[in-house]
């Protein structure tokens, strides 16, 4: 069972503080809120609605876990964007970095189209990866323990998207792995 971790409260007071400081940073700037599916679709729309500065969004989708709770390293766009990215103010927004590894593949994919500027904002960050081998996230959430969470978008084998809250999932990790 899903054992509670942030509070539905605790996201929503933190999300009106990150949305205020995109509002600070984009001022006069003409923004593109890439979201990254399926994760972060809720976390983009809350996160959107408290914005004042104008922007648009667009939607990529990547495979990174697949249905497993163990990241393959490997990552491919499964869906692309529509907006054309040259010259825009880029903000992606994700759900959860752990090794970096879709973020990273993510920051070399947009960078190529030669966008005005590109920042991060993950709602989470796992713990016990060396910052040095992150790519640098503008805006994060919360920091949490290397568990495997679910809810706010998050899933487990596409269950538990829905949770309002995020939530830690004992036992997911050993599960995927086959492991007792
Ligand atoms: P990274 O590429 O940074 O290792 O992992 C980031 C991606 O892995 C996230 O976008 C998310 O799809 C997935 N991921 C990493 N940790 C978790 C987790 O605890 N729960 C879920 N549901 N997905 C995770
Ligand atoms: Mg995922």
């Amino acid at each position: 069972m899903p054992q509670p971790l942030l509070s539905v409260e605790r996201l929503q007071s933190r999300i009106d503080e990150l949305a205020a400081a995109v509002d600070r940073d984009y001022a006069g700037k003409n923004l593109l809120v890439v979201c990254v599916l399926k994760g972060s679709y809720i976390f983009t729309a809350d996160l959107s609605r408290r914005l004042t500065v104008p922007h648009e969004i667009d939607f990529i989708a990547v495979s990174s876990y697949g249905d497993s709770t163990t990241s393959s390293g490997k990552v491919e766009v499964t869906q692309d964007l529509q907006h054309e990215v040259e010259g825009r103010h880029l903000l992606i927004v994700e759900d959860i970095v752990e090794t970096g590894t879709t973020i990273r593949f993510l920051l070399d994919v947009l960078r190529r189209r030669r966008p005005a500027s590109i920042r991060i904002i993950s709602l989470l960050k796992k713990e016990g990866v060396e910052e040095e081998d992150l790519p640098h996230v503008d805006y994060v959430g919360f920091t949490i323990p290397p568990v495997f969470v679910v809810g706010y978008g998050l899933d487990y084998a596409e269950r538990y998207r829905h949770l309002p809250y995020v939530a830690s999932l004992p036992g997911a990790d050993e599960v995927e792995r086959g492991e007792p």
